[in-house]
Protein backbone atom coordinates (compact mmCIF):
# COMPACT_ATOMS: atom_id res chain seq x y z
CA UNK A 1 0.00 0.00 0.00
CA UNK A 2 2.32 2.91 -1.30
CA UNK A 3 0.10 5.41 -1.49
CA UNK A 4 -3.69 5.85 -0.09
CA UNK A 5 -5.78 3.21 -0.34
CA UNK A 6 -7.35 5.01 -3.13
CA UNK A 7 -10.85 4.75 -5.14
CA UNK A 8 -8.70 2.79 -8.18
CA UNK A 9 -7.40 -0.46 -8.51
CA UNK A 10 -4.02 -0.31 -8.40
CA UNK A 11 -2.87 -1.30 -4.53
CA UNK A 12 -4.28 -3.97 -1.74
CA UNK A 13 -5.04 -5.85 1.37
CA UNK A 14 -5.85 -9.91 4.39
CA UNK A 15 -7.59 -13.55 5.36
CA UNK A 16 -9.47 -15.65 8.45
CA UNK A 17 -12.28 -16.93 10.13
CA UNK A 18 -12.60 -15.19 13.54
CA UNK A 19 -14.04 -12.47 12.29
CA UNK A 20 -17.97 -13.32 13.41
CA UNK A 21 -18.88 -13.89 17.33
CA UNK A 22 -22.11 -14.54 18.94
CA UNK A 23 -23.49 -11.82 21.03
CA UNK A 24 -23.64 -12.76 24.18
CA UNK A 25 -23.95 -9.59 26.73
CA UNK A 26 -23.84 -6.35 26.55
CA UNK A 27 -20.81 -3.97 26.56
CA UNK A 28 -19.97 -2.38 30.06
CA UNK A 29 -17.87 0.85 30.00
CA UNK A 30 -14.46 -1.10 30.82
CA UNK A 31 -12.29 -0.99 27.35
CA UNK A 32 -10.75 -4.48 28.25
CA UNK A 33 -14.06 -6.00 28.90
CA UNK A 34 -15.04 -4.49 25.82
CA UNK A 35 -12.64 -6.04 23.84
CA UNK A 36 -10.94 -2.87 22.41
CA UNK A 37 -7.28 -3.52 21.19
CA UNK A 38 -4.65 -1.13 22.45
CA UNK A 39 -1.85 -0.46 19.58
CA UNK A 40 0.20 -3.43 20.91
CA UNK A 41 -2.80 -5.41 20.64
CA UNK A 42 -3.03 -4.45 16.97
CA UNK A 43 -0.12 -5.15 16.04
CA UNK A 44 0.43 -8.81 17.80
CA UNK A 45 -3.41 -9.59 15.79
CA UNK A 46 -1.61 -8.69 12.34
CA UNK A 47 2.22 -10.29 13.63
CA UNK A 48 0.06 -13.98 14.37
CA UNK A 49 -1.14 -13.07 10.24
CA UNK A 50 2.75 -12.68 9.05
CA UNK A 51 2.35 -8.95 9.32
CA UNK A 52 5.12 -7.17 11.73
CA UNK A 53 4.46 -3.46 11.80
CA UNK A 54 7.38 -1.32 12.70
CA UNK A 55 5.82 2.34 13.18
CA UNK A 56 9.10 4.35 14.20
CA UNK A 57 8.01 7.78 13.01
CA UNK A 58 4.75 7.13 15.00
CA UNK A 59 6.80 7.24 18.21
CA UNK A 60 7.85 10.66 18.17
CA UNK A 61 6.30 12.06 21.49
CA UNK A 62 5.70 15.64 20.59
CA UNK A 63 3.65 15.17 17.53
CA UNK A 64 0.78 13.22 16.43
CA UNK A 65 1.23 10.75 13.90
CA UNK A 66 -0.41 12.34 11.36
CA UNK A 67 2.07 15.59 10.97
CA UNK A 68 5.20 14.46 10.70
CA UNK A 69 6.84 17.55 9.69
CA UNK A 70 10.51 15.56 9.49
CA UNK A 71 12.25 18.10 8.35
CA UNK A 72 12.10 19.27 11.51
CA UNK A 73 13.35 16.59 13.25
CA UNK A 74 16.01 16.84 16.44
CA UNK A 75 18.61 14.45 17.64
CA UNK A 76 16.79 14.44 20.36
CA UNK A 77 13.34 13.25 18.09
CA UNK A 78 15.35 10.81 17.01
CA UNK A 79 16.78 9.30 20.09
CA UNK A 80 13.48 9.45 21.69
CA UNK A 81 12.11 7.49 18.25
CA UNK A 82 14.40 5.22 18.36
CA UNK A 83 14.60 4.45 21.89
CA UNK A 84 10.77 4.14 22.56
CA UNK A 85 10.14 1.94 19.11
CA UNK A 86 12.77 -0.56 20.39
CA UNK A 87 10.69 -0.80 23.55
CA UNK A 88 7.82 -1.45 21.46
CA UNK A 89 9.01 -3.30 19.26
CA UNK A 90 10.98 -5.27 20.84
CA UNK A 91 11.99 -8.41 18.33
CA UNK A 92 13.55 -5.82 15.76
CA UNK A 93 17.40 -6.41 15.78
CA UNK A 94 17.83 -2.65 15.76
CA UNK A 95 17.72 1.04 14.83
CA UNK A 96 20.51 3.17 13.24
CA UNK A 97 20.91 6.80 12.12
CA UNK A 98 22.12 6.94 9.08
CA UNK A 99 25.32 9.81 8.63
CA UNK A 100 26.08 10.92 5.61
CA UNK A 101 29.41 11.75 6.05
CA UNK A 102 29.99 8.21 7.19
CA UNK A 103 29.49 7.15 2.43
CA UNK A 104 30.75 9.18 -0.16
CA UNK A 105 28.31 11.36 -1.65
CA UNK A 106 28.56 9.38 -4.96
CA UNK A 107 27.74 5.76 -2.88
CA UNK A 108 24.61 7.40 -1.35
CA UNK A 109 22.48 6.90 -4.12
CA UNK A 110 23.40 3.55 -4.76
CA UNK A 111 21.73 2.13 -0.91
CA UNK A 112 19.35 0.39 -1.67
CA UNK A 113 16.02 0.51 -0.21
CA UNK A 114 16.11 -2.65 1.13
CA UNK A 115 19.64 -4.33 1.82
CA UNK A 116 21.10 -7.54 2.48
CA UNK A 117 24.11 -8.60 4.93
CA UNK A 118 25.43 -11.82 3.57
CA UNK A 119 27.74 -11.50 6.26
CA UNK A 120 25.49 -11.56 9.50
CA UNK A 121 22.42 -12.39 6.75
CA UNK A 122 20.00 -9.62 8.23
CA UNK A 123 17.66 -7.43 5.93
CA UNK A 124 18.05 -3.87 6.59
CA UNK A 125 15.63 -1.43 5.69
CA UNK A 126 17.11 1.86 4.48
CA UNK A 127 15.94 5.88 4.48
CA UNK A 128 19.06 7.61 3.54
CA UNK A 129 16.49 10.96 2.60
CA UNK A 130 16.96 13.72 4.95
CA UNK A 131 13.37 15.02 5.22
CA UNK A 132 11.00 12.51 3.96
CA UNK A 133 9.21 10.09 6.26
CA UNK A 134 8.31 6.89 4.44
CA UNK A 135 6.12 4.01 4.33
CA UNK A 136 7.26 1.12 3.63
CA UNK A 137 6.38 -2.74 2.84
CA UNK A 138 8.54 -5.48 2.50
CA UNK A 139 8.06 -9.28 1.83
CA UNK A 140 10.07 -11.93 2.10
CA UNK A 141 8.82 -14.97 0.16
CA UNK A 142 9.24 -18.64 0.84
CA UNK A 143 11.76 -18.88 4.23
CA UNK A 144 11.91 -18.14 8.10
CA UNK A 145 13.03 -14.89 9.12
CA UNK A 146 13.98 -14.06 13.00
CA UNK A 147 13.71 -11.73 15.14
CA UNK A 148 16.70 -10.39 17.32
CA UNK A 149 16.52 -13.37 19.84
CA UNK A 150 16.26 -16.05 16.83
CA UNK A 151 12.99 -16.40 17.35
CA UNK A 152 10.98 -16.92 13.58
CA UNK A 153 8.77 -14.50 13.18
CA UNK A 154 5.34 -15.56 12.14
CA UNK A 155 4.46 -15.93 8.44
CA UNK A 156 1.27 -15.83 6.53
CA UNK A 157 0.46 -16.30 2.57
CA UNK A 158 -0.15 -14.75 -0.66
CA UNK A 159 -2.02 -16.24 -3.16
CA UNK A 160 -2.60 -15.94 -6.54
CA UNK A 161 -5.87 -16.96 -8.03
CA UNK A 162 -5.95 -17.45 -12.17
CA UNK A 163 -9.24 -17.58 -14.41
CA UNK A 164 -8.81 -19.33 -17.83
CA UNK A 165 -11.72 -19.34 -19.61
CA UNK A 166 -12.80 -21.33 -22.73
CA UNK A 167 -15.87 -22.04 -24.74
CA UNK A 168 -17.63 -23.64 -21.99
CA UNK A 169 -16.07 -23.54 -18.44
CA UNK A 170 -14.19 -21.17 -16.44
CA UNK A 171 -10.74 -22.92 -14.81
CA UNK A 172 -9.77 -21.44 -11.61
CA UNK A 173 -6.36 -22.28 -9.82
CA UNK A 174 -5.07 -20.88 -6.71
CA UNK A 175 -1.66 -20.62 -5.46
CA UNK A 176 -0.12 -19.85 -2.74
CA UNK A 177 2.83 -18.47 -1.45
CA UNK A 178 4.39 -18.74 2.22
CA UNK A 179 5.76 -14.93 3.03
CA UNK A 180 6.24 -12.33 5.86
CA UNK A 181 5.77 -9.13 5.62
CA UNK A 182 7.39 -5.86 7.04
CA UNK A 183 5.38 -2.54 7.23
CA UNK A 184 8.00 0.16 8.77
CA UNK A 185 6.81 3.68 9.19
CA UNK A 186 10.52 5.20 8.35
CA UNK A 187 11.70 8.53 9.43
CA UNK A 188 14.20 10.01 7.39
CA UNK A 189 18.25 9.37 7.81
CA UNK A 190 17.40 6.09 9.41
CA UNK A 191 18.71 2.32 8.94
CA UNK A 192 16.23 -0.70 10.49
CA UNK A 193 17.27 -4.01 11.01
CA UNK A 194 14.53 -5.80 10.68
CA UNK A 195 15.18 -9.41 10.48
CA UNK A 196 17.86 -12.18 10.27
CA UNK A 197 18.19 -15.38 7.83
CA UNK A 198 17.17 -18.71 9.85
CA UNK A 199 20.21 -20.75 9.52
CA UNK A 200 19.95 -23.98 7.79
CA UNK A 201 17.59 -23.71 5.49
CA UNK A 202 17.34 -24.97 1.87
CA UNK A 203 15.71 -24.04 -1.25
CA UNK A 204 13.04 -25.67 -2.81
CA UNK A 205 14.96 -28.30 -3.84
CA UNK A 206 15.75 -29.75 -0.88
CA UNK A 207 19.53 -29.93 -1.25
CA UNK A 208 21.14 -26.57 -2.11
CA UNK A 209 21.63 -24.40 1.23
CA UNK A 210 20.70 -21.25 1.19
CA UNK A 211 23.58 -18.90 2.40
CA UNK A 212 22.85 -15.07 0.19
CA UNK A 213 19.74 -13.15 0.33
CA UNK A 214 20.24 -13.54 -3.10
CA UNK A 215 18.66 -16.09 -3.42
CA UNK A 216 15.25 -15.54 -1.80
CA UNK A 217 12.03 -13.55 -3.72
CA UNK A 218 11.91 -10.18 -1.57
CA UNK A 219 9.86 -7.15 -3.13
CA UNK A 220 9.42 -4.50 -1.30
CA UNK A 221 6.91 -0.81 -1.78
CA UNK A 222 7.83 2.60 -0.72
CA UNK A 223 6.74 5.58 -0.84
CA UNK A 224 6.95 8.61 0.68
CA UNK A 225 3.90 9.16 3.66
CA UNK A 226 1.14 11.03 2.52
CA UNK A 227 -0.35 11.88 6.14
CA UNK A 228 -4.04 13.12 6.91
CA UNK A 229 -4.27 17.14 6.61
CA UNK A 230 -7.09 17.22 9.20
CA UNK A 231 -7.62 13.83 11.17
CA UNK A 232 -10.62 15.68 12.83
CA UNK A 233 -12.86 16.36 9.92
CA UNK A 234 -15.93 14.42 10.52
CA UNK A 235 -19.24 14.42 8.25
CA UNK A 236 -22.84 14.50 10.07
CA UNK A 237 -24.21 11.52 7.64
CA UNK A 238 -24.88 8.12 9.83
CA UNK A 239 -24.19 5.03 8.22
CA UNK A 240 -26.65 2.13 7.80
CA UNK A 241 -24.69 -1.17 9.60
CA UNK A 242 -23.25 -2.76 6.63
CA UNK A 243 -23.93 -5.99 7.45
CA UNK A 244 -27.68 -5.66 8.11
CA UNK A 245 -30.16 -6.65 5.64
CA UNK A 246 -33.53 -4.68 5.35
CA UNK A 247 -36.27 -6.48 3.70
CA UNK A 248 -37.80 -4.33 1.18
CA UNK A 249 -41.42 -4.57 0.91
CA UNK A 250 -41.83 -3.34 -2.55
CA UNK A 251 -39.11 -5.41 -3.47
CA UNK A 252 -39.17 -8.13 -1.58
CA UNK A 253 -35.68 -9.41 -1.07
CA UNK A 254 -35.40 -12.83 0.57
CA UNK A 255 -32.24 -11.85 1.66
CA UNK A 256 -31.59 -12.86 5.40
CA UNK A 257 -31.92 -10.22 7.68
CA UNK A 258 -28.90 -11.18 10.47
CA UNK A 259 -29.07 -8.98 13.58
CA UNK A 260 -27.67 -11.53 15.74
CA UNK A 261 -24.36 -11.81 14.60
CA UNK A 262 -21.69 -8.98 15.57
CA UNK A 263 -18.42 -8.71 13.71
CA UNK A 264 -15.10 -7.70 14.98
CA UNK A 265 -13.44 -4.01 13.95
CA UNK A 266 -9.77 -5.25 13.17
CA UNK A 267 -8.87 -1.66 12.47
CA UNK A 268 -10.27 1.87 12.85
CA UNK A 269 -9.35 5.11 12.56
CA UNK A 270 -5.54 5.50 12.72
CA UNK A 271 -5.10 1.90 12.60
CA UNK A 272 -1.50 0.36 12.85
CA UNK A 273 -1.63 -1.67 9.75
CA UNK A 274 -2.81 0.59 7.32
CA UNK A 275 -4.97 3.40 8.48
CA UNK A 276 -2.66 6.17 8.32
CA UNK A 277 -2.92 7.29 5.64
CA UNK A 278 -5.03 10.38 4.06
CA UNK A 279 -6.83 8.21 1.82
CA UNK A 280 -7.68 5.49 4.55
CA UNK A 281 -7.31 7.58 7.87
CA UNK A 282 -10.44 6.87 8.74
CA UNK A 283 -11.76 3.53 6.95
CA UNK A 284 -12.79 0.78 9.09
CA UNK A 285 -11.98 -3.01 8.79
CA UNK A 286 -14.95 -5.56 9.89
CA UNK A 287 -13.48 -9.11 9.82
CA UNK A 288 -15.92 -11.41 7.93
CA UNK A 289 -15.90 -14.62 6.14
CA UNK A 290 -15.48 -14.15 2.04
CA UNK A 291 -19.21 -14.30 0.73
CA UNK A 292 -20.77 -12.40 3.25
CA UNK A 293 -23.71 -10.19 1.98
CA UNK A 294 -22.94 -6.11 2.29
CA UNK A 295 -25.84 -3.95 2.33
CA UNK A 296 -25.75 -0.32 1.27
CA UNK A 297 -24.86 2.11 3.97
CA UNK A 298 -26.57 5.16 2.36
CA UNK A 299 -28.90 5.91 0.11
CA UNK A 300 -27.31 6.86 -2.83
CA UNK A 301 -26.37 5.85 -6.16
CA UNK A 302 -23.84 3.74 -7.40
CA UNK A 303 -20.95 5.38 -8.85
CA UNK A 304 -18.19 2.79 -9.82
CA UNK A 305 -18.27 -0.94 -9.39
CA UNK A 306 -15.04 -3.17 -9.81
CA UNK A 307 -15.31 -6.54 -8.97
CA UNK A 308 -13.76 -8.42 -12.09
CA UNK A 309 -10.75 -10.90 -12.10
CA UNK A 310 -8.33 -8.08 -13.65
CA UNK A 311 -5.97 -9.51 -16.65
CA UNK A 312 -7.32 -13.38 -15.13
CA UNK A 313 -5.91 -12.95 -12.06
CA UNK A 314 -7.13 -11.76 -8.61
CA UNK A 315 -4.46 -11.74 -5.23
CA UNK A 316 -5.05 -12.09 -2.05
CA UNK A 317 -2.85 -12.22 1.13
CA UNK A 318 0.16 -10.43 2.66
CA UNK A 319 2.37 -9.66 -0.42
CA UNK A 320 3.28 -6.11 -0.53
CA UNK A 321 2.90 -6.68 -4.40
CA UNK A 322 -0.91 -6.96 -3.58
CA UNK A 323 -1.17 -3.52 -2.55
CA UNK A 324 -3.82 -1.63 -4.82
CA UNK A 325 -4.95 -4.66 -6.46
CA UNK A 326 -8.25 -5.11 -4.89
CA UNK A 327 -12.03 -4.53 -5.81
CA UNK A 328 -14.71 -2.31 -4.97
CA UNK A 329 -17.32 -0.47 -4.92
CA UNK A 330 -18.71 3.38 -4.54
CA UNK A 331 -21.34 5.17 -3.77
CA UNK A 332 -22.57 8.33 -3.68
CA UNK A 333 -24.66 9.89 -0.85
CA UNK A 334 -28.16 11.07 -2.40
CA UNK A 335 -29.79 11.58 0.55
CA UNK A 336 -32.27 14.85 1.86
CA UNK A 337 -30.60 15.17 5.49
CA UNK A 338 -27.24 15.66 3.18
CA UNK A 339 -26.77 18.95 0.96
CA UNK A 340 -25.33 17.32 -1.83
CA UNK A 341 -23.69 20.49 -2.97
CA UNK A 342 -22.08 22.01 0.34
CA UNK A 343 -21.70 18.71 2.11
CA UNK A 344 -21.32 15.59 -0.34
CA UNK A 345 -20.10 12.16 0.29
CA UNK A 346 -18.99 9.20 -1.13
CA UNK A 347 -18.33 5.40 0.74
CA UNK A 348 -16.33 2.93 -0.47
CA UNK A 349 -16.44 -0.84 -0.02
CA UNK A 350 -12.70 -2.10 -0.55
CA UNK A 351 -11.67 -6.06 -1.13
CA UNK A 352 -15.50 -7.32 -2.09
CA UNK A 353 -15.40 -10.55 -3.62
CA UNK A 354 -15.21 -10.83 -7.23
CA UNK A 355 -18.15 -10.92 -9.36
CA UNK A 356 -20.49 -10.11 -6.39
CA UNK A 357 -22.12 -7.19 -7.19
CA UNK A 358 -25.54 -7.28 -7.91
CA UNK A 359 -25.88 -3.30 -8.46
CA UNK A 360 -24.66 -1.53 -11.66
CA UNK A 361 -22.95 1.98 -12.32
CA UNK A 362 -26.34 4.77 -11.86
CA UNK A 363 -28.40 1.98 -9.84
CA UNK A 364 -29.99 4.34 -6.89
CA UNK A 365 -29.80 1.93 -3.73
CA UNK A 366 -31.31 2.56 -0.46
CA UNK A 367 -29.74 1.48 3.40
CA UNK A 368 -29.80 -2.09 4.14
CA UNK A 369 -30.31 -2.88 0.43
CA UNK A 370 -27.74 -5.92 -0.55
CA UNK A 371 -25.15 -4.53 -2.99
CA UNK A 372 -22.26 -7.37 -2.77
CA UNK A 373 -20.38 -9.37 -0.78
CA UNK A 374 -17.56 -9.51 1.46
CA UNK A 375 -13.94 -10.94 0.07
CA UNK A 376 -10.33 -11.01 0.54
CA UNK A 377 -9.05 -9.57 -2.79
CA UNK A 378 -5.96 -7.35 -2.51
CA UNK A 379 -3.58 -6.81 0.56
CA UNK A 380 -5.69 -8.52 3.28
CA UNK A 381 -3.98 -10.45 5.88
CA UNK A 382 -7.55 -11.71 6.91
CA UNK A 383 -10.68 -11.48 4.97
CA UNK A 384 -12.69 -8.29 6.01
CA UNK A 385 -14.45 -5.19 4.79
CA UNK A 386 -12.94 -2.16 4.29
CA UNK A 387 -14.92 1.25 4.70
CA UNK A 388 -14.25 4.22 4.03
CA UNK A 389 -15.83 7.67 3.27
CA UNK A 390 -14.51 10.84 1.49
CA UNK A 391 -16.12 13.89 0.53
CA UNK A 392 -15.18 13.56 -3.43
CA UNK A 393 -14.45 10.92 -5.70
CA UNK A 394 -11.39 11.97 -6.56
CA UNK A 395 -8.47 9.41 -6.52
CA UNK A 396 -6.67 11.28 -3.82
CA UNK A 397 -9.47 12.05 -2.00
CA UNK A 398 -8.39 12.03 2.23
CA UNK A 399 -11.11 10.31 4.26
CA UNK A 400 -13.65 11.52 6.30
CA UNK A 401 -14.80 10.24 9.92
CA UNK A 402 -18.66 8.84 9.90
CA UNK A 403 -20.40 7.24 12.46
CA UNK A 404 -22.99 4.31 12.36
CA UNK A 405 -26.67 4.86 13.44
CA UNK A 406 -27.46 2.73 16.19
CA UNK A 407 -30.64 0.89 15.91
CA UNK A 408 -32.56 -1.84 17.56
CA UNK A 409 -32.22 -0.56 20.97
CA UNK A 410 -35.14 0.63 22.86
CA UNK A 411 -35.57 4.64 23.28
CA UNK A 412 -34.14 5.66 26.33
CA UNK A 413 -31.16 3.55 26.14
CA UNK A 414 -28.26 5.78 27.01
CA UNK A 415 -26.07 3.45 24.39
CA UNK A 416 -28.44 4.02 21.38
CA UNK A 417 -26.42 6.71 20.36
CA UNK A 418 -24.55 6.77 16.86
CA UNK A 419 -21.25 5.01 17.24
CA UNK A 420 -17.61 4.82 16.16
CA UNK A 421 -16.37 1.05 15.62
CA UNK A 422 -12.96 0.80 17.79
CA UNK A 423 -10.02 -2.03 17.18
CA UNK A 424 -10.85 -4.93 18.89
CA UNK A 425 -14.50 -4.84 19.52
CA UNK A 426 -17.48 -6.41 18.16
CA UNK A 427 -20.29 -4.53 16.42
CA UNK A 428 -23.95 -5.20 14.82
CA UNK A 429 -26.26 -2.78 13.87
CA UNK A 430 -27.00 -1.45 17.76
CA UNK A 431 -23.38 -0.63 18.52
CA UNK A 432 -21.16 -2.34 20.49
CA UNK A 433 -21.99 -5.81 21.87
CA UNK A 434 -19.98 -8.12 23.11
CA UNK A 435 -17.18 -9.39 25.27
CA UNK A 436 -14.89 -11.29 22.57
CA UNK A 437 -12.61 -12.40 25.59
CA UNK A 438 -15.68 -14.34 26.80
CA UNK A 439 -17.71 -14.99 23.74
CA UNK A 440 -14.78 -16.29 21.65
CA UNK A 441 -11.41 -18.38 21.47
CA UNK A 442 -9.17 -15.81 19.94
ZN1 LIG B 1 -8.67 -1.20 5.97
Amino acid sequence: MAKSKGKKKGGKNKKLSKGNVHVTSVSTNNKQQQGIWSASDECEHYAELGCHIVNIARCRPDRPATSPSSSSYTCSDFRYMYEHAMQIYPWLIGIERFDSSDYHPEDIDKIPDVAMDDEEMILTLTNVTQSITKICYVTVYDVDVCDVDGNVLKSGVSSTTTSVKDSSTTTTTTKERKCTTFIILCPPQTFVHLCSLTPNQTQDDNTTPITSWSQIDIESDIQPWSFHPNIDDAHPYLLHFPFHGLISEEEGSSEVVDAITAYRCTQSCDGQLTHFFHGNYHAIDFACPVGTPLYSPVNGVIIDVNDSITGGKEVSGIAASNMFQWNSIMIRVEDESVDATTDPLYVEFVHIQTDSCVVQVDDKVKKGQLICRSGSVGFSPEPHLHLAAYRSNGDDAATVCVRFDCIGRSEGDATAEPFLPQTGGCYNQSGLVSNYKSSTNI
